[in-house]
């Protein structure tokens, strides 16, 4: 089985947003009332899985304490943190498989039985749970049904959608929230010595660890982006050039930026002024003829560039076409052209 690795230790396990959680865990766990499965859910970027490991370490550090929050010196602690604690599993897909296969459960399951090393919890951590075949989910059922005493698994998911209603019902389901903007650029602005801007937040669906991420990226793709659109709408780039290029890299990026880019458009368009826009950081200069943009034709587009992205996600498609055909859209709705 895979063994994946412990989080790395540049970051906290806990974040800001995670603290009203952080309490009812640590309560539950005052009074000896833990639930035998948590189920932590909630989009990409949130640190599900941080969440996950600091409970395991806390209830595996072996220095008694009335919070939860590990010592981080005791020997449980460094084995938890080296990745080598025996009571303390974690499964992911093994490489190149895209699904956690019922033998990897069965395993867990097996392995939550068995007494444990240091005579306090065995911890399971699965992750990412939706990804566990049906046959894997029921499976689990049986263990979630018979928990083991002093075991704990801990179900890391962002989305619900693949967990079977039954498995679901079994677990404490706990929600990792979105932070507010402003407590997540405070949080950006304490990590990292980089500016991360309000845009890139935004772009990432204000998930501050996937900001963190994919900051450097979003700088030159925002640069290019605008760059691209300004001398498409000036009519000065070739179409099937720039949806060509568009295709091949960053496709998804591309239209999520484009769907923020066109809200922006349409928030200014219904506001009448520019106090509102938040995306993009810079203008691309638009043709004289969107002085007056239609606002309903920027929602149908919008629309056409979330279909479109779920379409990327879910199907085969050929990517030049959809590209062009979209490209076409845009410059009817901006310069008025008919497309083709
Ligand atoms: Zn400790």
């Amino acid at each position: 089985m895979a063994e994946p690795e412990a989080p790395s230790a540049t970051l906290p396990l806990a974040f800001p947003w995670h603290e009203p959680l952080v309490k009812q865990i640590e309560s539950a766990w005052l009074k000896d009332r833990l639930p035998h499965a948590l189920l932590l859910h909630g989009q990409a970027g949130l640190g599900k899985r941080r969440l996950a490991e600091w409970v395991a370490r806390g209830l595996l550090c072996g220095n008694s304490r009335d919070q939860l929050d590990a010592c981080g010196q005791c020997n449980g602690c460094r084995l938890a943190a080296a990745g080598s604690h025996p009571d303390l599993m974690r499964v992911t897909p093994e490489e190149g498989k895209h699904q956690l296969s019922v033998d990897q459960v069965r395993a867990v399951s097996e392995w939550l039985s068995m007494t444990s090393h240091q005579q306090g919890w065995k911890i399971a951590i699965i992750d990412p749970a939706q990804l566990m075949t049906i046959a894997a989910a029921n499976s689990l059922l049986k263990t979630l049904e018979e928990p083991p005493a002093r075991s704990l698994l801990i179900l890391v998911a962002s989305s619900l959608q693949g967990l079977p209603a039954t498995l679901r019902s079994r677990c404490q389901r706990l929600g990792i929230p979105r932070p507010p903007a402003a407590m997540a650029l405070k949080w950006l602005s304490q990590v990292t010595s980089q500016t991360v801007s309000p845009q890139v937040l935004e772009f990432t669906g204000g998930a501050p660890l996937r900001a963190l991420e994919v900051h450097d990226a979003f700088v030159s793709l925002d640069e290019e982006m605008r760059s691209s659109l300004t001398d498409l709408l000036a009519g000065r780039a070739d179409v099937t050039r720039v949806a060509q290029f568009w295709a091949k890299e960053a496709m998804p990026d591309r239209l999520t930026w484009l769907d923020l880019w066109l809200m922006s458009l349409a928030r200014e368009a219904v506001a009448g002024t520019g106090d509102l826009v938040t995306f993009p950081g810079q203008p691309v200069p638009l043709p004289t003829s969107a002085n007056v943009l239609n606002i309903s034709y920027l929602y149908r587009l919008a629309d056409r560039i979330r279909e479109l992205k779920s379409q990327l996600l879910r199907t085969a498609l050929n990517r030049d076409l959809a590209a062009e055909m979209l490209l076409a859209e845009l410059l009817t709705v901006f310069t008025r052209r008919q497309p083709g």
